[in-house]
């Protein structure tokens, strides 16, 4: 059971009348510890879903690929999308998920051009250094070193820079996708200005860092959690990346959250929100 499914969306304007009840204290007092975190499941490759309080947030929307786990996990909704880059590994299956399900789609400018293009609603072109708020989540656009060319039918199309994006939720969980960058000295500025406490981390090499690389952003980044993405879906790509990161990460204080696809994890409540609170200032 997901409980975000089950719950009203706005429960904590609610909370102060349903403790008026004896009966309500008690659904409250179930509920509301599973209320305030946020939910990952990995869809295999670089597409990664995050549910926080009913709302559906989806990276690098790449629904048909290799590993997807099964139908079963086809989105039912989708609130907010967020796409990297143009290459079609990451790309992917946004324009018919977009139509299908109207999301709002924050991008980096060319790629909003693009979109609007194909007749997607709800592009929102922004750039590095910009904050888009979701609901009051907030959405940080970071560079990354890496490329982002689209292939249409032989033509390569500028979809603009390839980005990152750092993710805030309002329970103090920031995450950092970092699309398919390698190691780059421009994430030690991402760590200082936004704080990610868990990285989302392309892994496999290649195309992207392998496991060195991610050990070493890790460590750079001060990440208290790495889940590897961006491995095992095809060769050349590293089959074995958790454990290889893990043995790096041996004693640093970071977890190696080692995930396959279709599996979830979710990230309770961080103390204070402070990292959360400098979005505003
Ligand atoms: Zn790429």
């Amino acid at each position: 059971m997901n409980p975000s499914n089950i719950l009203p969306k706005n429960i904590n304007s609610q909370s102060k009348s349903v403790l008026s009840s004896p009966h309500n204290i008690f659904i409250f007092e179930v509920l509301l510890p599973n209320v305030m975190t946020v939910k990952i499941t990995w869809l295999g490759h670089a597409c990664v879903q995050l549910e926080y309080e009913g709302k559906v947030i989806i990276v690098d929307p790449w629904i048909e690929n290799p590993k997807f786990p099964g139908d079963d996990f086809k989105p039912k909704k989708i609130d907010l999308m967020l796409i990297t880059h143009g290459h079609s590994d990451h790309f992917g299956n946004a324009i018919e998920l977009a139509k299908e399900f109207n999301p709002q789609i924050p991008v980096i400018y060319e790629m909003s051009l693009y979109l609007e293009s194909k007749g997607v609603e709800n592009v929102s072109g922004f750039n590095f250094g910009g904050v888009y708020d979701f609901e009051g989540i907030k959405v940080a656009l970071v560079p990354s070193s890496h490329s982002g060319g689209r292939n249409e039918d032989g033509t390569v199309l500028y979809l603009g820079s390839a980005a990152g994006y750092v993710i805030a939720f309002p329970d103090g969980n920031i995450f950092y996708h970092c699309g398919d960058s390698g190691v780059t000295a421009e994430m030690q500025v991402i760590s200082e200005l936004y704080a990610p406490n868990i990285g989302l981390l392309s892994a496999g090499g290649f195309y992207t860092m392998g496991s060195r690389g991610v050990a070493h952003t890790a460590k750079m980044m001060g990440l208290k959690y790495v889940v590897p993405i961006h491995w095992g879906t095809f060769p050349p790509l590293s089959d074995d990346a958790p454990n290889k990161i893990r043995a790096k990460l041996d004693g640093t204080g970071t977890e190696v959250i080692g995930l396959n696809p279709g599996d979830a994890h979710e990230f309770g409540p961080v103390d204070e929100s402070q990292s959360y609170k400098s979005f505003y200032s």
